[in-house]
């Protein structure tokens, strides 16, 4: 979980005080065996151009053919961002040029998108920030040009093309690097849910280009934008924006105007460059794929995926605060990730939720963190760690004996129940035995319980101590506190 600050992200030049005002139009691949318009396997990372039909090489006479379940993917995550689905969507031609996009253009949804307006949720220190969605479209992706194997020679390979992706386009509602970061891990939360885009920003499953343009705080108008083109860590994103609206504000201060430009994020330099302004922007020739139909879908094609839909993040964090009556900052911990979700529910399905809740969070995380591990490769399985933690409720072993089994557990992947057993680190509540100890400790502290009996309260902690020694820290403190109690009060 991110702790971020509440704080405006405002930038303090002279007399003046600015805004940043960001708008991200997010590449997401889709998760899908094929490719959008050709059966061609989307495997990440095989041989350079093993991956190729006919289709995606751009073939002449080669016709595409819509898949199914790409279109099935896109229409789920727009129910995931409480968007309106599109019954009528249109197929168009993006015409440029481009080593890598052996067509000439790329096929993609320009008038008509197949989902439209919707939303996404951030969870803020302060509560909850709303960002708009514009739509969701669905496009080809394009090959890769490889430029670095050869000093003279630029080498092209494409499986990436024709792989399907969404650009999820937001409005213009984040106004910090921290919400940009909130909203991105948001967007991935939900997609993995639904499994539609594994998220992966390492192999480019997730990119995004980022608007962003500033504006003296007040005022209602926006200002000009740039866009930073295919940014792919949330990291860049935010050294992209904050270095591009400073960018922007001396600018202005300077008495110059914004262009409305692509940009580069140089991210050796950390330093945004200009690619190319609005005057040679591409005029992209936009027309209706003649090859493709209109795509068009019923109501009973979106209520099936409906029915398909799991219980998504804000509905889970909701569950969990109701149900299990966990804070909102546990209850967004354990939802954030969907596999920490499962971890969780299949704890608490055998176990105290108050004490998995501790544990997953405190020391489980702190493990994971530290073996830079994910959840799903976690060295406690969730079924041992809902007995280490019965054992504690059932009184077997004490809170601080758990640690230690717990560390063991992490290096040997044992049952808990075993460990316990063959170290013998049950926690001693025989009454009897533990009063001989009490009874041996008082003998053996007369001083201290004559102290105790004129009024030295505090001594009572002593004593605890001292058992609990003798015990070798095994005796059970609630009832060495009781049996204690009434011996030395009594
Ligand atoms: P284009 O294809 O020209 O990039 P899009 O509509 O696809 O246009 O995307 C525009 C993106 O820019 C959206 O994410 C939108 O929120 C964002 N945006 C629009 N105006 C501004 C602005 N003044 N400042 C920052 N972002 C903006
Ligand atoms: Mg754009």
């Amino acid at each position: 979980m991110d702790l971020v600050s509440d704080q405006e992200f405002l930038i303090k030049r002279n007399n003046n005080t600015y805004e940043v005002v960001i708008g991200l139009e997010v590449h997401a691949q889709v998760i899908s065996n094929s490719k959008l318009f050709s059966t061609s396997s989307t495997k990440f990372g095989a041989e350079p151009n093993t991956q190729v039909s006919l289709v995606d090489a751009a073939f002449p006479g080669m016709l595409p053919v819509i898949n199914e379940f790409c279109v099935k993917q896109a229409i789920k995550t727009g129910i995931g961002l409480k968007a309106k689905i599109n019954k009528k969507s249109v197929f168009d031609r993006k015409n440029y040029f481009y080593a890598d996009l052996p067509q000439g253009y790329q096929i993609s949804q320009y008038k008509y998108p197949i989902v439209g307006e919707g939303n996404v949720i951030l969870d803020m220190p302060s509560g909850q920030k709303e960002i708009g969605i514009e739509r969701l479209h669905l496009e080809q992706d394009a090959g890769k040009s490889i430029h670095d194997i050869d000093p003279n020679n630029t080498f092209v390979d494409l499986n990436r093309s024709g792989v399907a992706l969404m650009e999820i386009v937001s409005k213009p509602d984040l106004r910090s690097p921290d919400e940009v970061n909130l909203y991105i891990k948001k967007l991935r939360s939900i997609m993995r849910y639904l499994g539609t885009c594994d998220g992966n920003m390492q192999e480019g499953s997730l990119r995004a280009d980022v608007n962003v343009s500033v504006r003296k705080k007040g005022e209602t108008n926006f200002g000009t934008r740039c866009e930073i083109k295919n940014v792919n860590s949330i990291k860049f994103m935010q050294m992209a924006i904050i270095y591009e609206a400073n960018r922007q504000v001396d600018l202005i201060e300077d008495g110059k105007s914004i262009d409305q430009e692509t940009r580069l994020f140089d991210t050796k330099k950390n330093e945004t460059r200009s690619m190319r302004s609005k005057e040679d922007a591409h005029d992209y020739r936009y027309f209706p794929d003649p090859d493709l139909l209109p795509l068009e879908i019923s109501d009973k094609f979106i209520q099936d995926i409906q029915t398909d839909i799991p219980e998504l993040p804000d509905e889970k964090k909701k569950r969990f605060i109701d149900k299990f009556k966990l804070s909102p900052y546990e209850a967004n911990i354990l939802v954030s990730d969907i596999e920490t979700s499962k971890y969780f529910e299949a704890v608490i399905k055998e176990a105290d939720v108050k004490l998995a809740t501790n544990w997953i969070t405190g020391e489980l995380f702190a493990v994971l963190n530290d073996k830079n591990l994910e959840i799903s490769d976690s060295p406690i399985s969730a079924n041992n760690l809902a007995k280490l933690i019965n054992l504690i409720k059932d009184g077997t072993i004490s809170g601080k004996i758990a640690k230690t089994v717990f560390e063991q557990m992490v290096d040997t992947n044992e049952n808990p129940q075993k460990i316990v057993q063959e170290r013998g680190l049950q926690q001693q509540s025989d009454p009897k035995a533990l009063e001989e100890l009490i009874d041996k400790v008082i003998e053996n502290n007369a001083d201290k319980v004559s102290q105790y009996k004129s009024g030295k309260d505090k001594l009572f902690g002593f004593f605890v101590g001292q058992v609990m020694k003798e015990s070798k820290g095994k005796g059970n403190p609630q009832l060495i506190n009781k049996i204690l109690k009434e011996k030395l009060n009594g």
